[in-house]
């Protein structure tokens, strides 16, 4: 991906953890490099294609400027954010922020933290069965989009679909959505389970009725798995609800794990299904 690179922006601000800095003030030295596609603007020569880096300058100043934080860490992370939240044609960004003159008793060159962060791609599949089932599901996708850490590429047709498990309820409404995203997979599933409780839903049965259910299938082409979180989905490529709108709107997405595309996991699917009766 192509860069613009920022070195060495100078800004006298007042973080830190200690008093005197906070009163005092430092300079502090950022280092930025913005990962975006910079071909368009190659052929157009129109400044309105790019990004403008002068604007992103003040963007900086005015965060370090407006806001105190007591760790470089915080406010790398925070202007990351900004800065991808404000330019979301900016798929990554480096940034370096330096603290040459840091209380340390001692010589030193310089000290700094660097990070990196960019959007990400997740699918999220949703469904509902209970109470105003479209509704549940729409005001859901509606605070997605709400959010400015995020952005819905793409949202499948519902299907109806027939519960999955032994316990006795009704038909499900279920689809996939394709999500941008700066959240990280925790923060994601976090998000997700508010809507659920927003959505009044009551943890009873495994597999019983549920007014929302979120669950995240894919995040990029990660593999986690901890106490909270298993990605890609465990029992994805076993749902014909989460395969066929995955393939409405992924058809040639890849299980990174199964090495199989959405519509090839769905052919296994029926597959298994003939095979069976
Ligand atoms: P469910 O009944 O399907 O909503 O299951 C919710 C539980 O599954 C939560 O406690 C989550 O921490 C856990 N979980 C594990 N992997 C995932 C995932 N990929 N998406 C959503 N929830 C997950």
């Amino acid at each position: 991906m192509d860069q613009i690179v920022i070195k060495g922006l100078q800004i006298f601000a007042n973080h830190g953890v200690y008093k005197e800095e906070q009163e005092k003030g430092q300079t502090f030295v950022v280092n930025a490099t913005l990962h975006f596609d910079t071909s368009k603007a190659g052929r157009t020569d129109e400044l309105s294609d790019s990004v403008d880096y002068g604007k992103i300058c003040e963007l900086i100043k005015d965060f370090m400027t407006q806001y105190h934080m007591n760790l470089l860490e915080t406010i790398a992370n925070r202007l990351a954010r900004k800065i991808l939240m404000a330019y979301p044609e900016i798929e990554a960004v480096t940034l370096e922020i330096e603290k040459p003159e840091a209380p340390i008793p001692m010589k030193f060159e310089n000290v700094s933290v660097k990070i990196h962060r960019s959007w990400h791609t997740a699918f999220i599949a949703f469904g509902s069965n209970m109470g105003d089932r479209l509704s549940y599901i729409n005001d859901a996708i509606a605070n997605l989009k709400a959010d400015m850490r995020c952005e819905v590429k793409k949202v499948s047709k519902f299907v109806e679909s027939r519960p999955y498990g032994e316990v006795e309820q009704d038909n499900f409404y279920n689809g996939v959505l394709e999500l941008r995203t700066l959240l990280e997979p925790k923060e994601l599933l976090e998000f997700l389970q508010a809507e659920e409780r927003h959505a009044g839903r009551v943890r009873k049965e495994h597999w019983g009725p549920r007014t929302l259910d979120l669950d995240i299938l894919y995040f990029d082409d990660m593999v986690i798995e901890n106490d909270d979180l298993t990605i890609p989905h465990v029992d994805m490529q076993h749902r014909d609800f989460v395969l066929v709108p995955l393939s409405e709107i992924a058809p040639y997405k890849r299980h990174p794990l199964i090495g199989l595309t959405s519509k090839e996991m769905l052919r296994k699917l029926k597959d298994s299904y003939v095979t069976r009766k």
